[in-house]
């Protein structure tokens, strides 16, 4: 590529660099790259030590390729090692051993309804879709299962059937109930210990990093990329990082590939890409998207910057920081709705937690405001006892500082007034609409209808087989509890009491991480504004412009993509030519 990479010397770039400011340095002969002092070089650098990074470097050293990893953390596995480490992949392993078979034309047609419902045509060749959508969905299709055995043949990673706890049975997708979805459960792997149980994020992390370090992969933490050297043709030739107060280059004879997750702890990111709120994330804190403006600076077109991830987290957590420890991935209990500042459900409360939190984004044009950003999680005394402490319900309703509470409806409304007032200034001033109170009077009538009947005519809850077995899931009712098991029609939805007390928790918009970045081709290649790789660049995972756009296909979707496109990359990144200069 001849194109403009900003035609500045090293000297120039270097020097107007900030100690903070991400970008790109451009050589402008090779007698100026002949004078860098080099402090490493490796065929193909891998920058981040996630699922992403871990599989591309995994990979590479088996192409037989020399290998470097840099990490910025004082520690590796990125918020893969915090997860619960499920894989999305489909045709995979265990599904051909039980003679189940996904085929790639029905896979894809799922994959597609799911990740452009506006546009998703199933007559179309390619269901609708521009030729880099289906490129991508193809190629993850193509390559999920390839990149799974791959590690498992490689004894880097120890795979099995990742199983529903409680009701032990395949994971059912987030979108099970649609009819392109020919195989609507046990798509999901996960890591399995020694032992043959399963494990969850530390133990893939685990498995995978001793991987790298089996195979003498130098892993060099404390290292932050910061920008990437230019050849005069455009050709990534290295990555300047920094370490302390030291800058260190790595010559790259290869490729880059950057896995360095997603921008959700940048303010400055949030504030710009995320137009409705996004108040915490339960991502490692390094998970601020250096790469949009690494790769920005080289060039990159970015994708779908204002998507994410999204989970409902609790605001009393996002007030005290917006580094949380989990989210609310499924709101228990069934005498339990969601409703907004006027007192209305918004949403199917048992939806995935990607699909379900898309609703605090909703604006109102007459208002012009978000109405639903706040929610407000009301449950009953049956909900409180019997589904104590099962998270974010504590285990004592009437102790809890963060939960709301009243004998009446029109006292826990006032209790909720109070609470927003006393935060008005941390979240903008939201308040309850002034019939907040007899709305969720009529909305409580309305669910006890639904409950009894066991159909809910608003929001379709208990329908599907998601809703009812990731209910069972996360939403396990007390073994000891004094309140009978949900006798209704519907195990989701049970009336609520007519007396009190009753309880609300404040729910926000939040997210496991962004998705948004520079846009890949099916090689994971980083694309440039024309739609031309960047020579030398990859991405994969949670730093680049997500290949499933906003969908969240099925438990361990994000996983499985890094994980796919990281092996992706890797065997892109062995063709490129060697830079033997
Ligand atoms: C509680 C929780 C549970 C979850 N459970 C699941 C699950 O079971 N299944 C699932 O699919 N998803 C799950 N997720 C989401 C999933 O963990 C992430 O989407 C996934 O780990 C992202 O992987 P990644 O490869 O993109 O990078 P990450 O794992 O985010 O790693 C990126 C790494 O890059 C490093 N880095 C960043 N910038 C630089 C730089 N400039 N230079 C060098 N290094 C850098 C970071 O420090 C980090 O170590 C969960 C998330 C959370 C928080």
């Amino acid at each position: 590529m001849g194109k403009n990479r900003q035609g500045i010397t090293r000297r120039q770039a270097i020097a107007g660099a900030g100690a903070l400011s991400l970008g790109v340095i451009t050589l402008r002969s090779s007698r100026a790259e002949a004078a860098i002092n080099w402090d490493h070089e490796t065929d193909i650098l891998v920058v981040g030590s996630g699922v992403g990074a871990a599989t591309a470097a995994i990979t590479a050293h088996e192409n037989g390729d020399a290998v470097l990893v840099i990490e910025k953390a004082p520690i590796t596995g990125g918020t893969s090692a915090k997860s619960a480490g499920v894989l999305w992949i489909p045709d995979n392993f265990t599904l051909r051993e039980k003679g189940i078979t996904d085929k790639k034309e029905d896979c894809l047609r799922y994959l597609a309804r799911y990740s452009y419902p506006e546009k998703f045509n199933p007559a179309d060749a390619q269901l609708g879709l521009s030729t880099r959508e289906f490129g991508l969905l193809e190629a993850f299709y193509d390559n999920a299962s390839g990149a799974a055995d791959s590690l498992r043949g490689h004894g880097a990673l120890k795979l099995g059937e990742w199983r529903m706890f409680f009701l032990d049975r395949p994971a059912t997708d987030y979108l099970d109930h649609v009819p392109e979805n020919k195989v609507p459960a046990g798509r999901a792997l996960g890591p399995l210990k020694d032992d043959g149980s399963m494990g969850g994020g530390p133990e893939l992390m685990t498995q995978l990093t001793s991987a790298v370090k089996e195979r003498k992969i130098p892993i060099l933490t404390n290292h932050r990329a910061m920008r990437l050297i230019l050849n005069p043709d455009g050709r990534v030739a290295g990555v300047e990082a920094e370490s302390g107060d030291a800058k260190v280059r790595i010559r790259i004879r290869k490729a880059a590939i950057f896995a360095t997750g997603g921008y959700v702890h940048n303010p400055e990111f949030l504030g710009m890409y995320q137009p409705s709120r996004l108040w915490g994330s339960c991502a490692m804190p390094w998970a601020t998207g250096d790469f949009i403006n690494i790769a920005g600076a080289a060039g990159a077109r970015m994708g779908i910057m204002s998507s994410a991830w999204r989970t409902q987290i609790m605001l009393e957590e996002a007030l005290q920081s917006s580094k949380l420890a989990a989210g609310v991935f499924f709101p228990p209990g069934d005498s339990m709705v969601q409703v907004n500042r006027h007192g209305v459900r918004v949403v199917n409360e048992n939806r995935n937690y990607n699909d379900r939190t898309e609703v605090h984004g909703i604006y109102d044009a007459s208002q012009a405001e978000f109405p639903n950003q706040l929610l407000f999680m009301v449950y009953d005394q049956r909900t409180a006892e019997g589904f104590a402490g099962v998270y974010p319900i504590p285990a004592d309703s009437n102790t809890a500082s963060q939960v709301l509470k009243g004998n009446s409806l029109e006292e826990l409304a006032s209790d909720i007034d109070r609470r927003l007032s006393e935060v008005a200034k941390q979240t903008g001033g939201v308040s309850l609409g002034p019939s907040f109170a007899s709305n969720l009077k009529n909305t409580l009538e309305r669910f006890n209808g639904y409950a009894k009947s066991g159909i809910d005519g608003d929001f379709q809850r208990g329908q599907a087989a998601y809703d009812t077995e990731w209910h069972q899931v996360f939403s396990p009712m007390k073994a000891d509890s004094e309140w009978p098991a949900n006798p209704g029609p519907n195990i989701t939805m049970h009336p609520f009491r007519d007396e009190g007390p009753f309880y609300a928790l404040i729910l926000a918009a939040g997210a496991l991480d962004t998705c948004g970045g520079p846009a890949i081709d099916a090689s994971a290649r980083v694309l440039d504004t024309e739609d031309q790789p960047i020579p030398g660049l990859y991405g994969a995972g949670n730093c680049i412009a997500s290949p499933s756009g906003e969908a969240y296909w099925g438990a361990g979707h994000t996983l499985g993509l890094s994980m796919t496109f990281g092996y992706i990359a890797a065997n892109a990144a062995h063709l490129e030519p060697l830079d033997k200069a």
